[in-house]
């Protein structure tokens, strides 16, 4: 499905034609809307004598003119690039040439109209000037056909020639998958809700759609299409449409907003992007404040110069432009910049970050970066997100790369497949970045290691704020790593806490006493890390801050109290003491502890189960 944008000076002779290809009259459109359910686009359509259809956008009023030719922001496939025979090239016919350069349509057909008008040897003067004129645009090489709207003339051969070019245009519509409808109209039809209408791109639209209008992020569900004033289950992307919305007003939807797929586009107030200034138009300067055109959105703008103090005309550069308001694109669109007042069109080009940082002025790291965020493929892309040297989350990764998932893994794929990242469920990451990382961590749990031989692991939270990561990309890392996770604790795969040989003796005497005098054993007197050590490995069971006892001993003392209890009912300290023949502060200190453990509970002077 091809858009094709007429352009050209005005009382060129546009609209005439229009009606003459399509038999609608674009006058028609206010009455059309009124009447009822017949949702006239404002735009008209053709059908190519191969039986293709094909839109045409036409809106007279050169005010209009930019944003029509930016319509689905991709800007139009084709151009009928319309020139009066009687006038030949005019201020405005000059300025629209200016803007399909710019905009990169490459693709057309140049009509000479009125010309009946006009002698033969007028016209094929009027047939050189143009040609001169066309000479380093991207319309040099287009087809130009003299037409007359009165006679006849030409209108046969028009739409042939119209369809030849045609056939040799990709359709620069589909790109990612996701679709797109920059809004250029909103109204109601009684009964039936908001109606929007624009031209659909990057991927279809069908009914029963969840969808998001963006930048105010309205949520609403598909409820009609129609294409061509025909009602149809789905809409392709590079088609004019009109969109019946239930769930939100009309009232909430201007012209500039954004339909598509909820949280795929992430609105924004800052780009990058490549800027081509056209030929005799003023300088750009640092700073100066300036108007962007994206789809059917214009936003007044400043612009900061990346790469040059001052931008001439016919040269280009990066920048990196404000928005007085946010706006919903992605990376690729097109756009035009233009100057307030004179009005101006001044140059354009393509969006190559929809979310930078801001930029410092000449910084050659920034300027590669963007060169190479202009040539990028998925992979590409998605390397320059993971460059930062963090895991990332595949749902993230699509959103700030705006790429579809089909792209997506086709991009990740190709990483993988180049070894230039690793995977881990969901997340992934840069290779080299990996390598780095999992040195960083290796070094900082060998570190630990080193200044706290006796403990048995890193802190958790530790590490994080060592390596500066979030607590979900730590989880991922830890996975993915050679290291031993033990609750809160992290630890190299080949640490075991180890005493100095001071320390072993200390322990020796004191695991020693203990099995002399298994039920009053000795009051430890370690420092706490190295009791810390036994208790974690099981080597000693703390009941309170100075009573330890072997496990063995413990279990046995455990055991007496239950059995106790369940022959006797009860049991009180004084049994306790006395079974052991130990004193009333081990048997104190047991006690309380199986209280706190919630084995036993204190009833008077006796315990029975908890
Ligand atoms: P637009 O402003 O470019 O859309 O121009 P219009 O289509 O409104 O045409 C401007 C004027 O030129 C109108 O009065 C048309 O009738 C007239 N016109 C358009 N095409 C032809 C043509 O082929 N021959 C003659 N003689 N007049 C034409």
């Amino acid at each position: 499905m091809y858009v094709v944008g007429t352009a050209g000076h005005v009382d060129h002779g546009k609209s005439t034609l229009v009606k003459i290809l399509t038999g609608i009259d674009p006058d028609r459109w206010e009455e059309e809307q009124r009447r009822e359910m017949t949702i006239d686009l404002g735009f008209a359509w053709l059908k190519l004598p191969s039986g293709q259809t094909v839109s045409i956008i036409d809106v007279p009023g050169h005010e209009r003119f930019i944003k029509n030719m930016l319509a689905g922001v991709g800007g139009i496939d084709a151009a009928l690039f319309i020139v009066a025979a009687d006038e030949s090239v005019m201020p405005q016919t000059q300025e629209h040439l200016a803007i399909l350069d710019l905009l990169d349509v490459a693709h057309g057909v140049v009509v000479l109209t009125k010309a009946d008008l006009v002698d033969d040897d007028w016209l094929s003067l009027v047939q050189d000037d143009v040609r001169s004129r066309l000479s380093g645009t991207v319309l040099a090489n287009a087809p130009i056909v003299p037409v007359s709207a009165r006679s006849g003339r030409g209108i046969t051969e028009l739409l042939a020639t119209l369809e030849q070019v045609l056939s040799q245009t990709p359709s620069r519509s589909v790109a990612n998958g996701i679709p797109r409808l920059p809004i250029d109209r909103s109204f109601t039809i009684g009964g039936f809700g908001a109606v929007v209408t624009g031209t659909l791109i990057d991927g279809p639209l069908t009914i029963g759609d969840e969808v998001e209008i963006l930048p105010k992020g309205l949520r609403a569900r598909v409820r009609g299409l129609q294409l061509h004033q025909q009602r149809t289950e789905i809409a392709l992307p590079g088609s004019r449409v009109a969109v019946n919305l239930a769930g939100v007003s009309h009232h909430d939807l201007v012209r500039g907003d954004v339909l598509t797929l909820p949280g795929r586009v992430r609105p924004t107030d800052v780009i990058d992007a490549r800027l081509r200034l056209a030929s005799g138009v003023p300088p750009i300067e640092q700073n100066d404040r300036l108007e962007l055109f994206v789809g059917a959105c214009e936003v007044p703008c400043r612009v900061t110069l990346l790469d040059t103090e001052i931008l001439g005309p016919g040269q280009s550069g990066w920048v990196q432009i404000r928005l007085e308001r946010p706006i919903a694109v992605v990376r690729g669109d097109r756009y035009i910049l233009r100057q307030p007042s004179p009005s101006q069109t001044l140059g354009g080009g393509r969006i190559a970050d929809t979310h930078p940082a801001r930029h410092r002025r000449f910084r050659p790291d920034v300027i590669a970066m963007l060169e190479a965020l202009a040539r990028g493929t998925p992979a590409d892309l998605i390397q320059q997100v993971l460059s930062d040297g963090m895991p990332h989350h595949q749902t993230e990764l699509a959103r700030t790369t705006g790429l579809s998932d089909t792209l997506l893994h086709e991009g990740l794929d190709e990483l993988h497949a180049r070894g230039e990242i690793v995977v881990r469920a969901e997340w992934q990451m840069n290779t080299k970045a990996w390598a780095i990382l999992n040195d960083k961590i290796r070094q900082a749990l060998a570190g630990y290691h080193r200044r706290y031989p006796l403990r048995s692991g890193m802190p958790r939270e530790e590490l994080r704020s060592r390596l500066k990561l979030n607590a979900e990309a730590l989880d991922v890392l830890l996975e993915m790593a050679d290291v031993i996770v033990q609750g809160t604790l992290i630890r190299a795969i080949d640490h075991v806490p180890t005493p100095n040989a001071q320390q072993a003796r200390e322990i020796r005497l004191l695991l020693d006493g203990c099995a002399r005098t298994p039920y009053s054993p000795p009051i430890p007197e370690l420092e706490p890390e190295l009791l810390g050590l036994l208790i974690e490995q099981g080597q000693l069971v703390k009941v309170s801050a100075d009573v330890v006892f072997l496990p063995e001993s413990y279990r046995e003392m455990v055991a007496w109290v239950r059995q106790q209890i369940d022959s006797a009912g009860s049991v009180t300290v004084a049994q306790f003491r006395d079974r052991f023949q130990t004193s009333r502060k081990y048997a104190l200190a047991l006690m309380e502890h199986l209280d706190e453990r919630k084995v036993t509970r204190r009833v008077g002077d006796a315990r029975v189960i908890y």
